[in-house]
């Protein structure tokens, strides 16, 4: 996995990139999912420091840096913490350690949900546009989604742990209260972000990939579009 040579010069235009790349591969037509939907949207999603940068940006350049108060209301109240990133639970299982049970709050909504429209959907995270169900969730209370598409959601969170691994990962509210409260932004659209006090964890390089046999040959091509992405400096 060394030989993964993506420019880092400019984080939002990587990300802009490996977005197109899913777009592509994506069919919104055949989910459920519309405009207005918006059960999925909790306080329970994750994202990279590389992501919550870009939100951070997508806020400040759109005049809404007060949505950050919002989200800052909301740090006493329960959420998903995640203890492990893909990458490192890829590692991890493949070393055949236990993993510890993880808790999912089921209630409370994202704090970047106004009127059931998420206020940053240019800049939302991978999780978020990933999270698309062949039936609605509202009806089913669960999300449909296709053993294929569920790996390569995998592949492109891994990818996108990787080329943040110099960066850290947490529940979206921990993450952007932090990044908005360091008196220099840069230090995450440089990709140098050196420190990583809990809740956080440090991302990982992708060593491995968590991918089933039966899919592996369905992910190369979308694979190799990913290690080939040159992204101009800015
Ligand atoms: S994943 Fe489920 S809740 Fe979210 S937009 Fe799609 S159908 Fe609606
Ligand atoms: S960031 Fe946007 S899309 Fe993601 S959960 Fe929050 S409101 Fe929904």
């Amino acid at each position: 996995m060394n030989s993964l040579m993506t420019n880092l010069n400019n984080p939002s235009t990587l990300l802009a990139e490996i977005y197109r790349i899913y777009d592509d591969f994506s069919t919104p037509e055949a989910s459920a999912c519309r405009k207005g939907c918006s059960a999925c949207c909790t306080r329970n999603v994750t994202l990279t420091s590389l992501e919550g940068s870009c939100i951070v940006h997508y806020l400040n350049e759109n005049n809404r840096m007060n949505l950050l108060e919002k989200v800052a209301e909301q740090r006493h109240e329960p959420r998903f913490r995640p203890e492990i990133t893909l990458n490192g639970l890829t590692e991890s299982l493949a070393r055949g350690e236990e993993q510890p049970e993880e808790v999912y709050p089921l209630e409370g909504k994202c704090p970047l949900l106004e009127n059931d429209l998420c206020a940053v959907y240019p800049a939302r995270p991978f999780g978020c546009r990933c999270f698309q169900s062949r039936r609605n969730c509202c009806e089913t209370g669960y999300a449909d989604v296709d053993p294929f598409t569920l790996s390569v959601n995998h592949l492109f969170l891994q990818f996108i742990e990787h080329v943040d691994a110099g960066g850290i990962f947490a529940n979206l509210t921990d993450m952007l209260i932090y990044i908005a409260s360091q008196a220099n932004l840069e230090a995450y659209d440089d990709h140098s972000v050196r420190e990583c006090p809990a809740p956080f964890i440090r991302n990982r390089p992708l060593s491995m990939l968590f991918i089933p046999p039966e899919h592996r040959d369905g992910i190369r091509g979308l694979w190799s579009k990913l290690q080939g992405i040159r992204v101009p400096a800015a």
